[in-house]
């Protein structure tokens, strides 16, 4: 009697823990299930997150560039802004032609305003592509940087000699005697090249510096090229990016052949070397991207306007 009582309390006990499990169980599943499906529906709002509005527009060259591309339908603010990413990088005049095609595509910033993005340009002359990245520099299709003021004044990376130093010491007075440029020892005759366009203003020679030149580049930083055994440019002449200003040698006051590079920005002078690296032309992240716009912006001229053009 008393071992059958205790027997039917613990099929009560089981029972009742049965059931609670049961309970548990249901209320478990159903509230992760709910929160699963929180999760799906946050995955997909993250999906529909705000494309950033862009607009494409094409038009065909007639006599002026500007004037082609304000009747596209691009607005005032639009064209200073592609005239922007365009840079120097295209020339509006000499490398336009009569029913040339352009394709250009205007996004909204997080203030609202327009901005040109990207800009495709299939030329008689020119196939030109440029895009804004999302670090606010301007590519190209291969992820190279456009906007990359200096190239490098010779023709390949000699060895640094001596490097840029404001404390360097003086070996024999022990006195400091900043290294206000970069060192690169070159054979005499190496080409030099102008890091930029700019303008010759000074052609000279002095017992320290040798043959040497000053250009005001266009931006309005100075460089100047020392120990030059021939200069090529005159004073007052235009130069550009990667023209010949002359050869390296050994003139002034050196211990052997080299070319001293000194660049002042704002009227100071910097590490061209550092400075240069920080200006890294290449960014691999954009290649892609550039690709993409690139592509899809031949898509929408190739779309919208008659293509009578052989493709070179
Ligand atoms: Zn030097």
């Amino acid at each position: 009697m008393h071992l059958a009582k205790d027997h039917y309390l613990t099929r009560i006990f089981f029972l009742t823990s049965f059931l609670i499990s049961i309970v548990f169980y249901a209320y478990f599943s159903l509230t992760t299930k709910s929160s699963n499906a929180e999760q799906e529906k946050a995955v997909k709002t993250q999906e529909v997150e705000p494309v950033p509005k862009s607009t494409t527009v094409t038009g065909a060259v007639k006599y002026s560039f500007i004037s082609s591309i304000l009747s596209s339908g691009l607005s005032n603010s639009e064209l200073k802004s592609l005239l922007s990413l365009l840079g120097d990088n295209f020339d509006i005049i000499k490398s336009v032609n009569n029913g040339d095609k352009f394709s250009i595509k205007t996004q909204h910033d997080t203030t609202d305003t327009e901005f040109v993005s990207a800009f495709y340009y299939m030329g008689s002359d020119i196939d030109f592509f440029a895009m804004r990245g999302t670090d606010d520099n301007i590519y190209i299709e291969n992820g190279y940087r456009l906007n990359n003021r200096y190239s490098f004044p010779l023709p390949k990376h000699f060895r640094v000699s001596s490097s840029f130093d404001l404390n360097r010491k003086h070996p024999i007075t022990n006195r400091i005697l900043p290294h206000f440029g970069t060192d690169y020892a070159t054979p005499v005759g190496t080409e030099v090249l102008s890091l930029s366009d700019g303008i010759v203003m000074k052609s000279l020679y002095n017992r320290f510096a040798g043959n040497y030149l000053t250009i005001k580049h266009t931006d309005g930083n100075y460089a100047r090229y020392l120990h030059l055994s021939q200069i090529d440019v005159n004073i007052g002449e235009r130069v550009t990016k990667g023209q010949i200003i002359g050869l390296t040698g050994n003139s002034g006051r050196t211990t052997g052949p080299h070319l001293h590079l000194e660049l002042s920005v704002a009227g100071a002078p910097v590490d061209f070397e550092k400075y240069i690296k920080a200006e890294k032309s290449y960014n691999e992240q954009f290649v892609y991207i550039a690709q993409a716009e690139r592509k899809q912006l031949i898509k929408s001229l190739t779309k919208t306007l008659p293509l009578n053009q052989p493709s070179t």
